[in-house]
């Protein structure tokens, strides 16, 4: 309803088009991102409901509805075009100006139903397991940085940052064949992350700089990914770069941060800005079954009955320590 006000609400879901699909809305992953939607640190348009990666059943399909039917799983696209901007109303919603993230601009998921546009819905193949397709919109994340860093195999990618977001930026770059460099704040983190695949793990400390010359054979890395809830402070992540090389804003859970302006200018940085993961739904899901993903190092915890608000204060409480995948199961 507003900043820190949560409340649980009779709705009817029906369906309004035939171009419509109604959902059972199954699995609800609370992350980061709904925390700061629920403490209004991120600019909501309230009263919407929070939820913005999830996982359903089809339940009913409108009559012009494509290559799915009752009875499909499917994930439940976080992220839409807006309808409204000029490359909307050329029919290039692919290019949409603004576009709409579920939990802020438009409602989300953690509800029974869901009615919606088929084409806001993608199918589950059987080979993704219910864990991974709640992840389905951090893969398509590091799509989108991976597409416009265009960096050659063997590349290094510092990622700032240690929790699911960055394992999963981490191991989509290691797919690419690129070198991911994890810079983390403590060193009971950087060894989880060594168990999970990733081989260059530093600790944010006064050995940083040493580790990343032997890391990169003293040329410092060729991009460079600050995670913006990872708690270490946006230089590091502009500290590793060598000149002319880009540094990525991560906003998938948006915080204000200020950054600055000297180092980046001496060295010629290139700042991209990266907050969705629109447009890569189906590249991920495929890339997701290709094994391109391994969470089982990361804590998961399933839950049917549950208290979203006190989910997402304990979230806020440390969004640096964002570790475990903290799941709502919706049964029906
Ligand atoms: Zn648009």
């Amino acid at each position: 309803m507003g900043p820190r006000s949560l409340n649980n609400q009779p709705q009817t879901e029906q369906l309004l088009s035939p171009e419509q699909v109604k959902v059972k809305v199954t699995h609800v992953l609370l992350s980061n991102f709904d925390a700061l939607c629920y403490s209004g640190e991120l600019p909501v348009n309230y009263p919407k409901t929070v939820g913005r990666f999830a996982t359903g059943i089809i339940t009913e399909c409108g009559e012009k509805v494509y290559g799915l039917a009752k009875g499909d799983k499917v994930f439940i696209k976080g992220t839409r075009p807006c309808l409204k901007c000029l490359h909307c109303k050329k029919g290039d919603t692919d290019n949409c100006e603004h576009i709409q993230i579920a939990g802020i601009d438009f409602d989300g998921f953690l509800r029974d139903f869901v009615t919606c546009d088929y084409r806001r819905v993608a199918a589950l193949p059987d080979g993704v397991d219910a864990v991974s397709a709640l992840c389905i919109e951090h893969v398509a994340f590091a799509e989108n940085i991976y597409d416009q860093l265009k960096l050659a195999p063997g590349s290094k990618v510092a990622i700032s940052g240690g929790n699911a977001l960055a394992l999963i930026v981490a191991q989509v770059a290691m797919y690419h064949k690129l070198v991911p460099i994890m810079i983390v704040g403590d060193p009971a983190c950087a060894e989880k992350l060594k168990k999970s695949g990733v081989y260059f793990s530093f600790v944010n400390d006064e050995n940083l700089s040493e580790n990343i010359a032997a890391a990169t054979s003293g040329i410092k890395c060729d991009a460079s990914v600050y995670i913006s809830a990872s708690g270490i402070s946006s230089d590091v992540a502009s500290s590793v770069l060598a000149r002319d090389k880009t540094l990525v804003l991560e906003g998938m859970a948006s915080l204000n941060y200020k950054i600055n302006s000297l180092p980046l200018l001496r060295h010629n940085t290139k700042v991209i800005c990266v907050t969705d993961g629109f447009g890569y739904t189906e590249s991920a899901i495929n890339m997701i079954l290709h094994g391109a993903i391994d969470l089982s190092g990361i804590e998961k915890q399933v839950l049917t009955e549950f208290d979203p608000a006190a989910i997402l204060k304990e979230k806020l409480s440390d969004l640096a320590h964002d570790h475990k995948l903290v799941i709502a199961k919706l049964i029906f």
